[in-house]
């Protein structure tokens, strides 16, 4: 590709899609940053990277410049979604190599808000954030949705009421939870506050290009910072608005590592209608809902962790926590969904075990409805399942495990 190629917005859809798997490679055989820096390795002042636990980390490059733009756009989305000079805003995240954490303070300081980098992930720290959220009464918070109901289990535990701690606007990225109708009623209902969502990859920082505003009818696309089209996955050719498709990002501003035409991978609709804010960039009304390759087909059903967490958490006796687990038992997928129940259904279901078989139907049949599928439903007592403080990995594919068992057995199936 030349440059000349490039003369009108319709002509990028002819540039090749680059994959992270692409970047990947480019890395291992030319490390640490590979040959797409395109400033010099004295200008570079900040490195980051991924947490690698999908493979081999990625290590991101970021010039002063780019990261002055990253603060600035950060702010201004940050305004959007309806912060001002003068809010505090609490970050309850990874403090690590993870962008995520620092481009969010990025963005608050230059928007001028006071800052509060909490962190996460220390043991114990969750019940520490409780104490200091009292104290220092933030007006806004940043961090991922399975970590919000976290804390707010948390403090429920320590008997304080979330909606004590006074938040206006919670800003969510990292998980797809803020943009799930039910996970976000059940985030608004805790803590009294408008739950924002935002996110593309850490690859597009700065990454809150996506991301709702205060009407939070959807993510915005700001397409003046970063462009976005969404695409079909086979071609890579934009999809009409309204259709569903893969989004493909391309930075307009970044000097350091820029991206033509990164193939995120996530699965989302966009649309193209006018937004009570004013704002004229096209939306993702139902957020990134899945990813190409973390949607699982299930006896041809296809079945995303976010529909089934929108389900389960319309039903009351819910405790909050799931897992899917899918296996193949005599070459037939099976999905086993481990559900765990609140506490009043614990409390009930001591003098009326029946309690326990009702709910398992009513989840049962409820699931079906939404995912073509009957799932196995177990339940499971109250704190059972394992907690994340950030990414909760909610799947669990054993079909792999089930077909490489076989193959090494001699005279096995297959
Ligand atoms: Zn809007």
């Amino acid at each position: 590709m030349h440059p000349d190629h490039l003369r009108t917005l319709e002509d990028l859809r002819r540039f090749p899609v680059v994959t992270k798997a692409d970047l990947r490679a480019e890395q291992a055989e030319h490390p640490p940053f590979g040959r797409y820096l395109c400033i010099q390795r004295s200008e570079v002042a900040r490195i980051h990277g991924t947490s690698g636990t999908t493979g081999k980390p990625t290590a991101f490059a970021i010039g002063a410049d780019d990261w002055r733009r990253i603060a600035n756009a950060h702010a201004r989305i940050l305004w959007g979604m309806g912060l001002r000079p003068g809010d505090t805003l609490f970050l309850a995240s990874f403090f690590s190599l993870y962008l995520g954490s620092w481009g969010a303070l990025a963005g608050g300081e230059r928007l001028r808000a006071g800052c509060l980098p909490f962190g996460a992930g220390v043991p114990g720290q969750t019940r520490v954030a409780v104490r200091w959220l009292l104290e220092t009464r933030p007006t806004a918070f940043y961090g991922t949705p399975s970590y919000a109901l976290h804390l707010a289990e948390v403090a429920g535990a320590e008997h304080v009421d979330p909606r004590d701690f006074g938040f206006r606007v919670m800003v969510f990225s990292g998980e797809p939870g803020a943009g799930i109708p039910a996970t976000k009623r059940q985030i608004e209902e805790a803590f009294g506050a408008a739950c924002i969502d935002s996110g593309s990859m850490a690859e597009m920082t700065p990454w809150m290009t996506n991301a709702e505003c205060e009407f939070r009818r959807g993510m915005h696309l700001w397409q003046d910072i970063v462009y976005c089209e969404v695409c079909d996955p086979r071609t890579y050719e934009p999809v009409a608005y309204g259709a569903e498709g893969t989004p493909v990002y391309t930075h307009l501003e970044r000097t350091s590592q820029p991206m033509i035409r990164l193939a995120s991978g996530d699965l989302t609709r966009w649309v193209d209608g006018p937004c009570e804010c004013g704002r004229t960039y096209p939306r993702l009304p139902l957020g990134i809902y899945g990813r190409l390759d973390d949607m699982c087909i299930i006896r041809g059903a296809n079945i995303y962790p976010s529909a089934v967490e929108d389900v389960l958490r319309t039903i009351a006796g819910f405790g909050g926590e799931f897992q899917m687990v899918i296996s193949r038992e005599r070459a037939m997928d099976e999905l086993v969904v481990r559900v765990e129940y609140g506490h009043d259904v614990a409390r009930r279901a001591e003098t009326a075990p029946e309690t326990l078989d009702a709910l398992r139907e009513r989840i049962a049949t409820h699931l079906r409805s939404v995912i073509g599928i009957r799932p196995v439903v177990r339940l499971e007592a109250p704190g059972t399942l394992p907690r994340t403080e950030f990414k909760a990995r909610r799947v669990v594919d054993n079909r792999r495990l089930y077909e490489e068992s076989v193959r090494s057995t001699p005279g096995g199936p297959g």
